[in-house]
Parts: structure tokens; sequence; C-alpha cells
């Protein structure tokens, strides 16, 4: 027997067999992720019920010195999730319980497993809500969140989660499984070294995550919602300009490009809604109280007709905005994408989504770059995503067993890296480095004069993890890896036979 068969027995005796699957029907489940990447298939997916399970795992795992990848819904769109070498994969499914709740200290302690849409519907009841809400709220999991370093739709006005976690509960990676608890249930907490906020966005690669404690926010008094169509996409982009300059905080400022909203609205309209989608769109929600509402609507209309909007649609509230389906078009933009792709290039066509984020002062010099950097490369391009706080989200589709447009697709996408960097941007806004950005990383510290930062990283990482078992080649590359290597995280990771 192997030392890693000896480990799923193991796990399998203390556990139940009901808790270990090594059935490669389930294993290869947990190779892929939206990304299109696809990593190798686990030794077994574990499914732990609890802190101490975590606990056991991760100290046979020490001892067996078998790689572990902790698992919350799969959603990463960097490669973060994906196992690169053989290994178990821990997923937090089971363990979705919320500890506790305060609205008088002013948070939720909730265990790894809980999706984020879940958790705001619980805080809802309550008048409460945990801003970051990711597209895929509905399924991103607080320890994935945690992880990755989340961002969402409220990003502008409320941050990342960076900015929301107070405290994690985390198992390292030592001879004992040691648990940890950082951080407090307060506002205010120093402990020395900010441990907490580095595990905030270190993808499964330091510790495990079994619970954190998030602080939680009033729900808005009231909001109203604008969907504006403009011609011109510069037009747009001013306009989110100068809501700013107006000192407006808007709740959600997002926007789609022309062909982003025209697959969109053809899959909206298929599940029956939508509006006479034309142009491209931008999407404002603003915070306001009951009395002033209907003044604090027209005038933001008013604004976005003057700014070149064609047709304004707008709603006096969440609830009339869902109705009239100002949001759904939003939400289609991901699945309308690799749907219209896979028409175009077949099914296995990888439909890659950029994550840079720049100033919002220079987000005209982006939209144009990144436009003229597609037609370039000869890329059919879509752009969306979360233009109040400078996150944009270039998205092209291409063929990964077609090595030529393969690498046309990896140089759009590192001069596209290049581009955010020298207008005082950053590689990923919020999917994280992963595999698909750890070169990308390299280049922007390079350029600000951090190299130094990656051997600090690599330190930081065998501290933690001294035998390199947790998500083993994620973030920081080995040494030896180039561009190519991260070219071939399409090719070489197996995204041919993916889909
Ligand atoms: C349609 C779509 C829309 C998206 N929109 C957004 C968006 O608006 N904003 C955004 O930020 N992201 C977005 N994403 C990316 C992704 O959903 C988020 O990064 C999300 O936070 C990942 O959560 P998850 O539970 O799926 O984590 P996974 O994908 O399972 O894991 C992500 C990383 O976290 C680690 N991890 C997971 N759980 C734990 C744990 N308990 N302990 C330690 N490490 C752990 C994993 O090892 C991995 O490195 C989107 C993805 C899709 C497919």
């Amino acid at each position: 027997m192997t030392s890693s068969s000896m480990l799923v027995e193991r796990l399998k005796s203390r556990l139940g067999p009901h808790k270990v699957y090594s059935d490669e029907a389930i294993t290869l489940l947990y190779a892929r992720e939206p990304s299109g990447l696809r990593g190798v298939a686990p030794y077994a997916v574990v499914f732990p019920e609890s802190t101490e399970e975590v606990s056991f795992i991760v100290r046979e795992a020490y001892r067996a010195e078998t790689p572990l990848y902790l698992h919350g819904s799969g959603s990463s769109l960097s490669g973060s999730a994906v196992p690169l070498e053989e290994g178990i994969v821990v997923s937090f499914e089971r363990m979705s319980s919320i500890r506790e709740l305060s609205v008088v200290d002013g948070f939720v302690e909730a265990e790894a497993g809980v999706r984020l849409g879940e958790l705001n519907d619980v805080l809802a009841a309550k008048g409460y809500m945990f801003p970051v809400d990711p597209a895929s709220a509905s399924v991103a999991t607080v320890g994935g969140a945690v992880n990755t370093g989340a961002g969402g739709l409220r990003g502008a006005k409320y941050g990342t989660m960076r900015d929301w976690v107070l405290g994690v509960e985390a198992v390292l990676p030592d001879e004992h499984g040691t648990v940890l608890r950082l951080g407090c249930r307060l506002v205010k907490c120093r402990q020395g070294y900010d441990l907490t906020r580095l595990i905030v966005g270190s993808e499964g690669t330091l510790a495990a995550v079994t619970a954190a404690v998030l602080r939680i926010t009033p729900l808005p008094e009231h909001v109203v919602v604008a969907a504006a169509f403009y011609e011109r996409l510069e037009d747009l982009v001013e306009a989110s300009v100068e809501l700013r300059e107006r000192g407006l905080q808007p709740l959600m400022l997002e926007f789609m490009d022309e062909p982003s909203v025209r697959a969109a609205a053809v899959m909206v309209k298929a599940s029956g809604g939508g509006l006479e989608a034309r142009g491209h769109l931008l999407l404002v929600a603003l915070e306001t109280c009951r009395e002033a509402a209907a003044e604090r609507l027209e005038s933001l209309a008013s604004m976005l007709k003057t700014s070149g909007a064609h047709s304004v649609y707008t709603a006096i509230s969440m609830k009339e905005a869902e109705e009239r389906g100002l949001l759904a078009l939003r939400r289609a933009m991901y699945p309308s994408h690799v749907k219209l792709s896979w028409e175009r290039k077949g099914v296995g066509a990888l439909v890659y989504v950029e994550d840079i984020a720049v100033p919002p002062s220079k987000l005209l010099d982006a939209v144009r770059g990144i436009r003229q950097l597609a037609s370039h490369y000869g890329f059919d391009l879509m752009l969306g995503g979360h233009i109040g706080d400078g996150n944009l989200h270039p998205i092209v589709a291409f063929n990964p067993r077609d090595r030529g447009e393969a690498e046309r697709a990896l140089s759009f996408f590192e001069d596209v890296m290049r581009l955010a960097v020298k207008l005082g941007g950053t590689v990923s806004a919020e999917h994280g480095i992963g595999v698909l950005k750890r070169e990308g990383l390299r280049m922007e510290l390079e350029e600000k004069g951090a190299a130094k930062a990656l051997e600090l990283m690599a330190k930081i990482k065998s501290v933690f993890d001294p035998k390199n078992i947790l998500n083993p080649h994620k973030i920081v590359a080995p040494s030896s890896a180039g561009r190519r290597e991260w070219g071939g995280g399409f090719g070489a990771w197996g995204v041919e036979g993916a889909h």
C-alpha cells in the first residue's frame, strides 16, 4: 500500500466512509473550476463536519506529506482551486453553520462552507447584510471568499473581504493540526502582526480556514436603481467618473459593453424577462432615505441622460429593479459569454475572464487600450465589470487546442496586465493569483520596485507550511517557472479534456 492510499484508509476509518470519497466519478468533479483549468484528480475528497475533523485531516496529511486542496464551491477563476499534484481535496460543504450572530456587537461567525447568498438571507431577516457580494454569491463560500479576498458588486462603496474579516479560525499544517483563533469580535483589535489579514487572500496556501468572524452592517434604508444604455462606451466611462466627481458613492456601479449586453439579452429574453437592451450598459444603484428616493432617482436619471445615455430605465426600489429585470443582464454576463463562445468556437473553447483594476481616473485610457489590444490580437472582446472601483473584466474566448490561438490569447492577457500596471493599477483585483496570475504578479511587483516581496512571500509560506502541503505551486511560482509555464497552464494541466 502506498502512503497516500494508507492515508485515505486512515481517514475513512476515523471519519467514516460517508465522509471520504475516492471514486473517480466524484474526485474528477473537484479537479476543475470555471476558469476552464482542469487539474489532477485527487486521491480522495473528504467532507469534514467539524474543526476537530479538519485538524485530524491536516495532521495526517502533514505526517504523510500529502498535498491538501481546500475547497469551497470551486468557483475560482484564477486556477487557485485546481489541484496541480495528486493529493486530497477537503470540501467544506458540510461545515455550513452560522455559529453566532450579534447585531449589537456587529458580527456574524460563520463556518467556512456557508454560502454568501445564504448568509445574507439570514442577515436580511434581522435588517443587516454582509456587503461583499461577488456575482457568484449564490455559490461562493465564506472560506473561499476569505481566501480569494473576494470583492463584488458593492465593492466601490464597501471594499473587499480584507475590509470585513474581523477574525478567522484556522488549522495550521503542522504535526498537531494546531487550531488557531485569530482576531477579535471587535472592529478595533491589535494583536501584533496582522495574521488575520495575512490569511485573507492566501488562497488556501497557509492554513485551512474553518470559520470566520465577519463584520456586518445594517441594510440600506432604501435603494434606487437606474440602467442607462449608451451608444458610445467613452460616454459611459465619463458618466461613471462624473458620478464620483459629484461626490456620489453608488452602492453599485457596474457596466457591460455592447457585445456583452447583446449576448446577455438573448439569454435573459429566453428566460422570459428583460428590457429593450441596446448599446453599452451602465447600472447604478444609490442608497437613499425613503422620503428622498423619488427626487434622487429623478436627478440620477437626468444626469445619465445628459451624459449621453439614449435610454434610461429606472426603479424606485431594489424590489422593483429585480421585477423589471434591471439586474438580470449583469447576472447573465458570464454564462452568456460562455454560451455564445461555445456556439461560435465549439464546446471546449476557453472563456477567460481577466481581472485588472486601474484608478477610476484612468478608466478611459484602460478601456481604449484594451479595445486596441483586442483588435491587434484579432479577438472578439467582451468587456464589463465593477467600473465603480476601476475593476475591469476583459473576456475573450479561444481554443486551447489551437496553440497559435492560445499563444495569441496569452500575449493579449499579458499586455492587458502590463497596461493596468502602467496606468497605476494591478493585475488582480478580486479573483486572486492562483496559477494564471503568477507571472503577472511577478511582473507587477518588479515594475513597482517590490520584487523582494516574492522572496518574503516564499518565506512566509514556508513558515506556515514547512512541508509545502497546502495548495502547492499557487501564488508564488517556483523560481524556475517563466511565462511559458504560465502559458502552459491552459494546456499542460488538461484544459483540452475539461469540458
Ligand atoms: C460567474 C462568476 C462570477 C464571479 N464573480 C466574482 C465577483 O464578482 N467577485 C469576486 O471576487 N469573484 C468572483 N468570482 C470568482 C469566485 O466566485 C470567488 O473568488 C469566490 O470567492 C470563490 O469562492 P469559492 O467558495 O468557490 O472558493 P473556491 O473556488 O473553492 O476556492 C478559492 C480559493 O480559496 C481556497 N479555499 C476555499 N475554501 C477554503 C478554506 N476553507 N480554507 C482555506 N482555503 C480555502 C481554495 O483553496 C482556493 O485557493 C466569480 C466566479 C464566477 C464563476
